[in-house]
């Protein structure tokens, strides 16, 4: 096999895969490393995303969500069961078997491209050059025109949380776990504690999540948190704002947590701790000495709007670089690195990249909340819809949420769309459509939404917003 190429990408996550995809679309000669391996040993590509991130999470929200469900609300539908019980192996072994197949699926996806995947670790030596390391230790040297670099990120773990894989676990080993946890304790209530901590509260643990910060979602718009807050705390999650963890010691009995709260030292007793405190960008081993490749303080690869880095023909995308750690925004950076080194037109439109948290309800937003709004100055209005008003999340039983849009008073553009209730994830993509053509609330209103459907909550919410909502009062 010739070690020549035109592209070659470190890293096969959603960020790297389809940066080699598109760059053989675009009749390049594109070869693309990963060096990921399952806890069984095996490499797999897919990266955090496909193996340890967000499909194995969405697999256990179903599962859970499930057999919650089944056991809290079957009975409303008039469905009488007898005792719902829970096989975790089972529900495990299907968690697992989606993965495998949506990491095979990269390996077809490569071939019927005709991008080589390479399994071992990369790291660039400069001048279009990529060292290549397989497990058994030979090395290679591949030669590239361009190097797209999307090596990810890795959780940020706590000096004074010192983790064993066991008592003390990160999200990845949080998501194999194959017992549930009598009692469960998270550091940290952002997107990925509360998307885990969901999980084992409906599968029967007892959650306690310690969060540093006095606000709860800072990130996503203030009525949407605190109605978020609420269901969580509903739902049974023990949700301890303004509590810093300071230290963690395994024993006998579990795991003993010191946190400080408002009233002072705290202390928790837990039987397993997931430290889900954010995650950081991974460069380790990638760049040889002298590459002109820059990292910020935090380790993040400096990059311009359009992913090049501070060295010709050497770009980098994805988790490893600025911006929201989301899949989603990693895929449409490469692809448009690939179109970039192809010739072709190409740019991400950073200021319209939607975000969902997979609990229930869901959460989803796109644009600014009306706290940013606020603090621009602009003059704006907002329209709002709750779920209770909707007659398909009524028949859902799933009545609980609301719909939220903020424009601009003068143009009528929509500056910002919140959602929490049914489907949220699914409903964002509508104004995610919207707000890539500026569209204004006058465009949402026009158009006809099928009846009924949830998709009508953003109907009317855009309606709401000039107080010309049909189905809720206007207030
Ligand atoms: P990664 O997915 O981390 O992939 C990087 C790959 O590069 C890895 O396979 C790594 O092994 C490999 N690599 C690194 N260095 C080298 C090297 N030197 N040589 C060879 N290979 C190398 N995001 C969402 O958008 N939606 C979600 O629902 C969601 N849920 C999540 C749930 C959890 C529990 C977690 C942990 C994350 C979740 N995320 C979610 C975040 C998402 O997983 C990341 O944003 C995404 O995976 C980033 O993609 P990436 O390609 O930049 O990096
Ligand atoms: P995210 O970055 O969305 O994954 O969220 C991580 C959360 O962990 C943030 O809300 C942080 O405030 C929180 N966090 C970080 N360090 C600590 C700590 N020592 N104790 C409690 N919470 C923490």
């Amino acid at each position: 096999m010739s070690d020549q190429f035109d592209v070659v990408v470190i890293g096969g996550g959603p960020a790297g895969y389809p940066a080699a995809i598109r760059a053989a679309q675009n009749g390049l000669k594109v070869a693309c490393i990963d060096e990921w391996r399952n806890l069984d040993g095996s490499y797999a590509f897919g990266g955090t995303c496909l193996n340890a991130g967000c499909i194995p999470s969405k697999a256990l929200l179903e599962s859970s969500e499930l057999y919650y469900r089944a056991q809290h609300e079957f009975a409303v539908h008039g469905i009488r069961l007898g005792d719902v019980g829970l096989d975790l192996a089972a529900m495990q072994k299907r968690r697992a078997a989606i993965v495998r197949a949506m990491t095979t699926g990269i390996l077809a996806l490569f071939k019927s491209n005709g991008v080589t995947g390479i399994q071992g670790h990369g790291r660039y030596l400069g001048a279009g050059q990529v060292e290549v390391t397989a497990a058994d230790g030979t090395q290679r040297i591949l030669t590239a025109k361009d190097v797209v670099i999307a090596s990810g990120s890795v959780p940020v773990r706590l000096e004074s949380v010192p983790h064993d894989g066991r008592s003390i676990v990160d999200s990845w080993n949080a998501l194999e776990f194959a017992a549930v946890p009598r009692r469960l304790g998270i550091i940290g209530a952002g997107v990925i504690g509360l998307e885990l901590g969901s999980v084992w509260r409906r599968l029967g643990s007892e959650v306690v999540m310690l969060e540093a910060m006095e606000q709860f979602l800072p990130m996503a718009d203030g009525a949407i948190a605190r109605e978020a807050l609420r269901s969580f705390r509903k739902l049974g999650l023990d949700i301890r704002l303004g509590a810093k963890v300071s230290g963690a010691t395994v024993t006998a009995a579990g795991v003993d947590v010191a946190y400080v709260d408002a009233k002072g030292e705290q202390a928790l007793q837990v039987d397993q701790l997931i430290v889900a405190v954010g995650r950081r960008p991974f460069t380790q081993g990638l760049l040889a000495d002298g590459t002109g490749v820059e990292l910020d303080r935090r380790g993040t690869i400096v990059v311009d709007d359009h992913c090049r880095t501070a060295v010709p023909h050497v770009w980098a995308v994805g988790d490893v670089v600025r911006g929201p750690m989301l899949a989603h925004k990693g895929k449409e950076e490469g692809v448009m690195v690939a179109d970039l080194i192809a010739g072709r037109y190409a740019e991400v439109n950073y200021k319209v990249i939607p975000s969902v948290i997979y609990t229930a309800p869901e959460i989803a937003w796109v644009g600014q909340t009306e706290e940013q709004v606020k603090a621009s100055g602009v003059a704006y209005k907002v329209g709002s819809f709750p779920f209770a008003a909707s007659g398909r999340a009524r028949a859902m039983e799933a009545a609980a949420g609301q719909v939220r849009i903020i424009a601009a008073s003068d143009s009528d553009e929509i500056l910002g769309v919140h959602v929490i209730g049914p489907m949220a994830g699914e409903l964002i993509g509508e104004a995610v459509l919207a707000m890539e053509y500026s569209a204004s609330t006058e465009d949402l209103q026009r158009t006809i939404h099928a009846h009924p459907t949830l998709s009508e909550a953003l109907h009317e919410a855009a309606l709401a917003a000039d107080k010309r909502a049909i189905d809720s009062l206007n207030r």
